[in-house]
């Protein structure tokens, strides 16, 4: 198994500079232009794929009732149900993922940061929480190196995502293989990683590996597999 292999990670379309926002901006982000070539990106822009177009009224998460719902200014079109549709189906059809890069603050990308709105008509903003299709990927793929393009900023922040998403992607192919001596090769070689990412997860890995030499190597990586997603799980 080559050292190398190419994450394969969900971006939001609007990230890769096309013309998807509401008001057809074009963002420039020097992080996922530095990312292209080390990178297999799938783009998605869940409002486009929900049938909006560009460039249309701005949708608003709304609390309503106790309940969060999708709205777009001035159409007045509840977009709740076929948002949440459209991310299960999308999300159930994607094998092999490593990670998800969203647009920050967005009410259908953004992660922990999207505004809450009490109504349609005022500015009054209730509370922060995830867009509805990040909502879908946290709940999917709680795992996975999840980020957004404002955190990736952060130089910390930066550098744990590449260390989880680049480990991701090697276990992904250890786990394709199902090859005990490509597992073994690949804890010895990121051991000390594990370690300083968690020493309780570490050593369970351990375990997994040395007391399950006789059994069949898939339910090892399985086990396996369950440790080292909880060691590599984002921290903060
Ligand atoms: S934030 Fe998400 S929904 Fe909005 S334009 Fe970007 S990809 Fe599309």
């Amino acid at each position: 198994m080559g050292n190398y292999v190419k994450p394969r990670v969900i971006l939001s379309r609007c990230l890769t500079g096309d013309t998807c926002r509401w008001d057809a901006e074009i963002i420039k982000d020097d992080i996922i232009d530095k990312l292209k070539p080390l990178v297999s990106f799938i783009p998605v822009c869940p409002e486009l794929e929900i049938g909006l177009e560009v460039p249309r009224e701005r949708v608003r998460i709304i609390s309503k009732d106790n309940e969060l719902r999708l709205l777009q200014l001035n159409t007045n079109k509840d977009l709740t149900l076929v948002m949440k549709k459209f991310s299960e189906a999308f999300l159930e059809s994607m094998r092999g993922i490593d990670g998800v890069i969203l647009k920050a603050g967005s009410p259908s990308c953004g992660i922990g940061d999207s505004k809450v709105y009490a109504d349609m008509t005022s500015d009054t903003i209730k509370d922060e929480t995830s867009g509805f299709f990040a909502a879908e990927v946290l709940k999917r793929f709680p795992h996975l190196a999840v980020e957004t393009d404002i955190r990736l900023k952060d130089t910390a922040v930066r550098e744990d995502f590449w260390i989880r998403l680049f480990a991701l992607a090697r276990f992904r192919v250890v786990k394709t293989m199902c090859s005990l001596p490509d597992l073994v090769k690949f804890h010895e070689e990121n051991k000390f990683l594990f370690k300083g990412y968690d020493r309780e997860e570490y050593e369970l890995m351990e375990q997994t590996i040395r007391d399950n030499k006789e059994t069949r190597p898939d339910s090892i990586i399985r086990v396996y597999a369950e440790h080292f997603y909880r060691c590599l799980i984002r921290k903060s």
